[in-house]
This record gives C-alpha cells, sequence and structure tokens, in this order.
C-alpha cells in the first residue's frame, strides 16, 4: 500500500485545451440534455410513485432495462452534482432537488427504495439479487447523493440513502433470519466505501466488505434464490455464474470472466478493501486479475469485452476487430480499477492503462457534440456503426459525463512530502504537504504534444519530491530543472521520475515526452491482427476513417512496411489534430468483372493514407473505419 491519496477534481483547475474543451461541452450541453433525454424516455417519471410510467415494449427485453431506471437517475445527479461543484446552477440544482422530492416520497417507511418494485412487485422485493439489479440501483443513487451533498452541502438525498442502507444492512448479512446474497450486478461495493470514507462510519466498509467477501461461497446464493422463486437454478438465463464473477470466492478467481463491466467494478471494489483494510490477498487477487486482462484481453484501444452475448470477456487472446463490443462503460470503470491499483503501488504501468483507456476508451463514447454515444466500441465499421442519441440501456451515457465532469481527479495525488502527476494536459493545484502549501501550474498543449513545464512554487522554500509520470511509451524522455538537466534513466523508477530538493517559489521543470508515430503489433495468438498493424502516438491509438480516405472502404488500404510515417498538423479539425500520413497502397476492384473468384490477384494504386485520433472518429461523416491496417 503507499501513502498517495488522489488530489480531488474541485482542487483541481483544468487549464489546457484539451480537457477545457471536453468539460465544457459536456457541462453546457451533456449533462443538460442528458435530463431531456430521461424526461423523453420515462426514466424521470418512473420515480414519480404512485404513477408508474406504462411499460416500454417490447414487453420482455425493456421492462428488464427499467428495472435499472433508479441507477440512470442516480448516475446523473453524479454527473450533474459534479457540475455544480464546477460552477453553482440554479436550474441544475432545481432539476436534481425535484428528483429528491420524488424519491423522498417514494421511499417506503423501512427505508427501503426501489421505485420498481415499489410500483410494480412491492410483494417481491429482495427475490433476485441475481438478475434485478436493486443494489445496484442503490450503488448509484448513493454515488450521486455523496456528489450532490459535496457539491452543495444539501444532505436530503443522502439522509435518504442512509436510511435506505439502514435497511440494506437489516436485510443483509452473516446473522440467523438475514439474507447472505450480494447483487448480480456489482456497484453498491463502490458506493459503500465512498459513503465510509464520508462518514468515517465502518459499517459501510465493513457491508461493503461482507458482500465482496461472500460472493461466490458455496452453498451458492443464486441457486437458493432461485429455488425460493420455484425456478431451477441452472435455468439462469446467463447459463454460468462467470458471468456475474460469482462462480467462485473473489479471492480464489485468476481469470477475468464474464460481464465486463461488472468485473471491472468488483475489482475497482476490491482494490478499495484491499487499500482501506490493509487486505494484502485482495490486493493479490486484484495483481492476478490485471495480469490477466493486460496480457491476453484487453483492445489496443483498451476497450474490454469483446462479446455481445454477455457484454463481456471470452478466452485470451480472442479480440475480434469488427464485432467487439467493448462497452464504453467498461472502458471507463478501467480507469476506476487503474486508479485505485495506482494508489496500491504507485507503478507507471497502472497509469499508462488509465492513460490508454481515458483517451482512448472512454473518450471514443461521446461524440463531438457532447450528445451522441457509443455504446460498443469495435475497431473496424464498414461503415454502419454510428453514435445514439440516446440508447435503450442509457449506463454508458452519464458513465461518460460523470467521467469527463471530474477527469481533473486523475491527475496528481499527494503524500505528506511528495507530488505524482500521472497526467499532463495543463492543469493548476494547491497541495498542502507537511512543509506547507504548494502551488503548481502543468502547462501542455498534451495529448498532443509531449512538451511539458511544471512551475512549482512553495508557499516557503522546502524539501519535498516531485514525481513525473514517464509513460512506457515514451522513449528518451528528458527533464530538467531551472535549465539543469536531470538524470531521466537513473533518477526513474516504476514509470515515475523522482526530483527531490529544497523548492523555491517559481521553480520550474521542464518534461520532454518525445511523441514519434509508432507501429504497433499484436500478439500472434491474436488471430484477427496477423498481418496487421496498428498506428499510435504518444497516448493516442489513431484510425484511418473513410472521410480522410476517400474512394471506397478504408479495409482496402494496405500499410508498406517501410512507409515513412508523417505527423501533420491540422488546425481546422477538431480546434487542432495531429494527423498521421504515409505512403500507402488501395486494393482496387477495376477490370475485375463479376467473378467472385480468380486466379489473378488485383491490382493496387498507389495513395496516401491519412489517420487521426481514434477518439475522434465518426464526428463528421458516416463511413469506414479501420485501427488494425493491413501490412504489405
Ligand atoms: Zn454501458
Amino acid at each position: 500500500m503507499n501513502e498517495f491519496k488522489p488530489v480531488q477534481f474541485v482542487d483541481v483547475a483544468l487549464e489546457g485545451q484539451f480537457w477545457r474543451e471536453r468539460l465544457e461541452t459536456v457541462l453546457t450541453r451533456t449533462i443538460p440534455s442528458q435530463h431531456v433525454q430521461l424526461g423523453k424516455h420515462g426514466i424521470l417519471q418512473s420515480l414519480t410513485l404512485p404513477n408508474p410510467p406504462p411499460l416500454s415494449s417490447p414487453r420482455n427485453q425493456h421492462n428488464f432495462v427499467q428495472m435499472f431506471w433508479d441507477s440512470d437517475a442516480g448516475k446523473w445527479i453524479e454527473a450533474a452534482s459534479y457540475a455544480l461543484s464546477h460552477r453553482p446552477e440554479a436550474d441544475i440544482e432545481a432539476r436534481i432537488e425535484k428528483i429528491v422530492d420524488d424519491l423522498e416520497n417514494a421511499q417506503a417507511p423501512d427505508g427501503y427504495l426501489n421505485c420498481w418494485y415499489l410500483q410494480r412487485e412491492p410483494d417481491k422485493r429482495w427475490t433476485n439479487l441475481r438478475d434485478n439489479h436493486e443494489l445496484y440501483n442503490l450503488g448509484h443513487l448513493l454515488e450521486g447523493g455523496i456528489a450532490y451533498f459535496l457539491a452543495t452541502g444539501r444532505r436530503r438525498l443522502l439522509d435518504i440513502l442512509e436510511r435506505y442502507v439502514d435497511h440494506v444492512r437489516k436485510t443483509f448479512g452473516p446473522n440467523p433470519g438475514q439474507k447472505h446474497g450480494y447483487c448480480g450486478h456489482q456497484e453498491i461495493e463502490l458506493a459503500l466505501v465512498k459513503l465510509y470514507r464520508l462518514t468515517g462510519e465502518k459499517k459501510h466498509l465493513d457491508l461493503a466488505a461482507y458482500f465482496i467477501n461472500e460472493r461466490g461461497r458455496q452453498p451458492h446464493y443464486f441457486d437458493q434464490e432461485a429455488a425460493a422463486r420455484g425456478e431451477r437454478p441452472r435455468d439462469c438465463w446467463a447459463k454460468r455464474y462467470e458471468y456475474n464473477q460469482s462462480h467462485r470466492p473473489v479471492r480464489e478467481q485468476t481469470k477475468v470472466v464474464g460481464h465486463a463491466v461488472r468485473a471491472m467494478y468488483m475489482f475497482s471494489a476490491m482494490a478499495d478493501l484491499a487499500a482501506e483494510l490493509n487486505d494484502d490477498s485482495l490486493k493479490k487477487a486484484c495483481e492476478v486479475l490485471w495480469a490477466d486482462v493486460m496480457t491476453s484481453k484487453i483492445y489496443i484501444t483498451s476497450g474490454l469485452g469483446p462479446a455481445a452475448a454477455n457484454e463481456g470477456f471470452t478466452e485470451g487472446h480472442d479480440l475480434p476487430n469488427d464485432t467487439a463490443y467493448a462497452e464504453t462503460c467498461a472502458s471507463v470503470a478501467l480507469i476506476f480499477w487503474a486508479h485505485r491499483m495506482l494508489h496500491l503501488d504507485l507503478d507507471g504501468r497502472y497509469a499508462d492503462v488509465m492513460e490508454q483507456a481515458l483517451f482512448n476508451g472512454a473518450l471514443t463514447g461521446l461524440s463531438r457534440d457532447g450528445e451522441h454515444y457509443f455504446y460498443s466500441n469495435p475497431l473496424d465499421s464498414d461503415g454502419r456503426h454510428s453514435r445514439w442519441a440516446w440508447h435503450i440501456c442509457p449506463c454508458c451515457t452519464m458513465n461518460s459525463s460523470r467521467l469527463i465532469a471530474s477527469v481533473g481527479g486523475y491527475f496528481v495525488s499527494a503524500s505528506e512530502d511528495a507530488i505524482a502527476f500521472h497526467l499532463y494536459g495543463g492543469i493548476s493545484t494547491n497541495i498542502r504537504l507537511a512543509t506547507g502549501n504548494v502551488f503548481l501550474r502543468e502547462t501542455s498543449a498534451y495529448p498532443s504534444f509531449g512538451s511539458i513545464r511544471i512551475e512549482v512554487s512553495p508557499d516557503a522554500p522546502a524539501e519535498f519530491t516531485v514525481k513525473l509520470r514517464i509513460p512506457g511509451w515514451a522513449h528518451e524522455a528528458e527533464a530538467s530543472v531551472g535549465g539543469y538537466p536531470v538524470d531521466v534513466t537513473a533518477c526513474t523508477r516504476n514509470g515515475y521520475l523522482s526530483i527531490s530538493r529544497l523548492w523555491n517559489a517559481g521553480d520550474t521543470i521542464a518534461l520532454e515526452l518525445p511523441m514519434s508515430p509508432e507501429r504497433i503489433y499484436a500478439h500472434p495468438s491474436v488471430k484477427q491482427d496477423i498481418g496487421r498493424v496498428a498506428l499510435k502516438r504518444g497516448p493516442l491509438v489513431y484510425c484511418v476513417e473513410e472521410v480522410d480516405n476517400p474512394g471506397g472502404r478504408v479495409q482496402r488500404l494496405k500499410l508498406p512496411r517501410d512507409a515513412r510515417i508523417e505527423t501533420v498538423e491540422r488546425g481546422d479539425l477538431f480546434d487542432g489534430v495531429v494527423t498521421l500520413t504515409a505512403s500507402a497502397q488501395r486494393v482496387e476492384d477495376q477490370g475485375w468483372g463479376d467473378s467472385l473468384y480468380r486466379n489473378a490477384p488485383p491490382i493496387a494504386s498507389d495513395c496516401r493514407l491519412t489517420a487521426l485520433p481514434y477518439y475522434l472518429w465518426n464526428n463528421r461523416a458516416k463511413g469506414s473505419m479501420q485501427v488494425w491496417l493491413l501490412e504489405s
């Protein structure tokens, strides 16, 4: 366990152009428009008891989704509260207060508060934890209530939810008469840890630990619960308990399996509990699972879970590109997990993955206009894949907004005598060390360029350490303090360059992270990527899109092994972006005729290939896209 704690997003000012633009878009467009969509789709009305909105159709699929609507309201409150932390807005606050009114009105006298069950099936509470997300819903509401309290000091929602948590604590636990269960969709555990950190009340941490420790034990709770419903356990629609990671106790799990978002939320909670309880067995389990994901189950974009059938994982090295599910929520949740692992061990490997997931897996989920969303994130599209204005299961939409609205919280951590920078992109913050306050301003055009300046200004001269992450992709990084070079190789350990000295106001660190375009190849066991190459520059994965490469589907492009990859600054695109170009070839069908097969290969014509960062694709015209290019 390490001594570093994250600096909270409210204490970090985003000053760089890249994140200012994303944050402004989320604050001014995404969060307000999400509230409109929640109203348009009946989600806000579903909280207004006793008048349930009509059931959606077709019944079987959409009714199922409707059971999760409390969570969507909770996630919106969380994102909207982060917006309020950035700047008060009476309209947003009034919208949250209306939801709080509805929840207060809906809450049962015993504290129970699940709008679906209260309206539709009041006698069936807690009868199907495996499928019906009651505790998951509470988790997201609770995260929303905590964020709202922190933003405004208003605690009515928090009080409502603490009453509900008390009810849950009476209902679940090891004692006779209590249910020995846990939620099929992990999430409540994360929220309870947050509640513990807010209140200091250990009972919340204990309940989170109970849910994690109970998971997967025999006799299996979901078997007993199914039998009590008069069902055969094996009739579970997901067929296997791997789906929700309850196939064995969490400390015995060595391979990541099942639904990707559930897995990432659970691993995040395990890392939280490992930190809070100093539990080495949970930390070890996280490390083993981390290794499994990173060595065989993560896309280059940090998408997770190739299969739509279980919204999750299959075997190792099974990473199809065109059918990749890679749910946006899973990449967002990977950021949560990586951030927590980073605070168990300050190791740049975790920050590398956090950054990779942020720029490539998560940002892709939200359109440039801030009002369209990817649920799945393929790495190869024939042009039919496009962002939605809304999704019948809108989980990803508010995972994007709550992440971006709080992204400042991922940049810096501090201990008593050290400051660690994980991400760059233009921030300022004040950090209180044992020696006093330090003002820091990091200035850069990251992720487009790797020249970084950091002003370190203690209120009074003081000795402490500044640690700078040297990303795994950065070869031959250079650094200096006040113009005097620092030996980066000698002073870097576990991915962080440490500079310990007596700091004076106005001292400046210069860090140069070279960002040459790189060719990346996949392990030969990834059959879909054999003979293919991906392009990367700095933290950004690139793709080719038809709008930049006219002449038909981009799947016909071939990049010669020896072609020089050049960078081009395009001030005209998306407020400025660096594209990559290279001489390439396009396979033609000219003169081929009608026959499906023939002896002679097709001709290939010379062309110029243009690639842009993957997170920006599908923001201009519809068209084909590819990350892994044929290499000739
Ligand atoms: Zn999702």
